[in-house]
């Protein structure tokens, strides 16, 4: 049994300053038990806790450290940015710079503006889209989320078509009923919706691979229909690419399913590890953001130089030729190793997705399309294996509505061990079962 005094002791001082002892719900083992275990320290492919324990990350910090932790390229050139001053609330070259190199990268962006978290970049994107068509209702999927949004912390209303109701205590229901929530990879609720409201929605947003409710990748013609809709309807399309960009391939989603957003979301591996978001789209829209034009927005530490050489030196690294041809080789094979030490212990309920360095486990014989599909997996299983895993040295994320991330650093050992603890872990979940 691995050691864990020390995270129980300092869970049960966290609890006293901090709403659950942590600082973001998921980290709090809610969904599967047992106690969080505390960091202090991440390298490569591995991350280490207080109690000494070291654990392969297949979480990646939520999508961050794609490049491994504490990559040596990125550490340099924090510090020296570091030594260089931590922020100046004015404009600076490394943010030209990295405007330049999304803009390159992502044919639909123009034009873009940073911030310091995802859920900036979504709530700003929201009033943009709003701000630019002049109409209010948002169009949202059920299992995406898009941060802690007031108008896209909302779930689906009584019947097909109801405008939304809040998810979250503290969202006015006035807030909530702007935003109508459709199930994902149903084409025709696109359609239908489209049809009754198509004057009113400013805006549908999606995350073209759906990552938070585990790994839910679009039916062919879905994308395609939104798309078609939305420009029927002098609707915008945004594609939250918080997760996605940078993280299946070196354009994005959008590179990858060949549907072109207004808008684009950004966050996470663009922030190389520091916090950092983005939104952007077509110079005709991004022109609408203050203080070209009457969309406010705005962050003290937006664009923040250490932030940004993070991004920078991240991005640079993951832009090299073959970055993304080894990261998905990397991934396929741990989730076909996972698909293959499930099957040897005669778990033909187990079904796995992967997309660049981004993968999905499913305790369901078929992969999910929807969030329902995602409810009826075995969440049971999931838990005990989430353990067993654990106890086998692997960090797997603590729920199974949350998608795995792996890094270039994963490549030949951890991602070896990776595979011969699932085999130990699935052997060890029979028994249980
Ligand atoms: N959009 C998506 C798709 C996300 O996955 C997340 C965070 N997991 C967000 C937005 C919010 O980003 P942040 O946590 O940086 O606010």
């Amino acid at each position: 049994m691995q050691k864990t005094t020390k995270s129980k002791i300092l869970f049960t001082r966290a609890k006293k300053s901090i709403p659950g002892g942590v600082n973001s719900p998921v980290r709090a083992f809610n969904a599967v038990g047992g106690i969080p275990r505390f960091l202090n320290k991440a390298k490569g492919a591995y991350l280490y806790d207080i109690d000494g324990n070291k654990y392969i990350d297949t979480i990646c910090s939520w999508g961050p450290a794609i490049v491994g932790h504490s990559h040596s390229k990125v550490l340099k050139s924090v510090k020296k940015a570091a030594e260089d001053g931590l922020t100046f609330g004015t404009p600076t070259v490394g943010e030209v710079e990295l405007a330049e190199l999304i803009k390159n990268q992502i044919p639909s962006i123009e034009m873009l503006r940073l911030t310091s978290s995802g859920t900036e970049a979504t709530m700003s994107a929201i009033r943009l889209a709003r701000g630019v068509t002049k109409k209010d209702k948002i169009i949202k999927f059920e299992g995406c989320y898009h941060g802690h949004v007031d108008s896209l912390l909302v779930k689906a209303g009584s019947g097909l078509l109801t405008l939304g109701n809040p998810t979250s205590s503290g969202i006015p229901k006035q807030f909530a009923k702007q935003t109508i929530v459709l199930e994902y990879n149903n084409t025709e609720d696109i359609k239908k919706t489209f049809s009754k409201y198509g004057n009113s929605i400013a805006a549908a947003i999606i995350e073209p691979f759906a990552g938070n409710m585990n790994l839910i990748k679009p039916k062919k013609g879905f994308l395609e229909t939104l798309r078609k809709e939305c420009n029927k309807h002098n609707s915008l399309l945004i594609f939250d690419e918080v997760m996605t960009g940078f993280r299946v391939g070196p354009k994005c989603a959008q590179g990858l399913l060949k549907v072109k957003p207004d808008i684009t979301t950004l966050g996470k591996v663009i922030g190389g590890g520091m916090p950092m978001g983005a939104f952007g789209g077509k110079k005709e829209i991004m022109q609408h953001v203050s203080p070209l034009g009457t969309v406010y927005q705005a962050g003290t530490l937006s664009g923040n130089p250490i932030a940004v050489a993070a991004g920078l030196s991240t991005l640079k690294l993951i832009l090299e030729k073959s970055f993304f041809i080894t990261l998905s080789e990397i991934t396929t094979e741990f989730t076909e190793g996972f698909k293959k030490a499930a099957e040897d212990n005669g778990f033909d309920d187990f079904s796995t997705d992967c997309v660049g360095g981004m993968f999905g486990l499913y305790f369901s014989k078929t992969r999910p399309q929807s969030f329902v599909d995602v409810s009826n997996c075995n969440q049971d299983n999931f838990k005990k294996f989430f353990h067993l895993m654990l106890e086998n040295g692997v960090y797997l994320a603590p729920s199974s509505y949350e998608a795995g991330f792996l890094s270039i650093q994963h490549k030949g050992k951890p991602l070896k061990k990776a595979i011969k603890a699932a085999h130990n872990s699935f052997k060890k979940l029979k028994k249980l079962i």
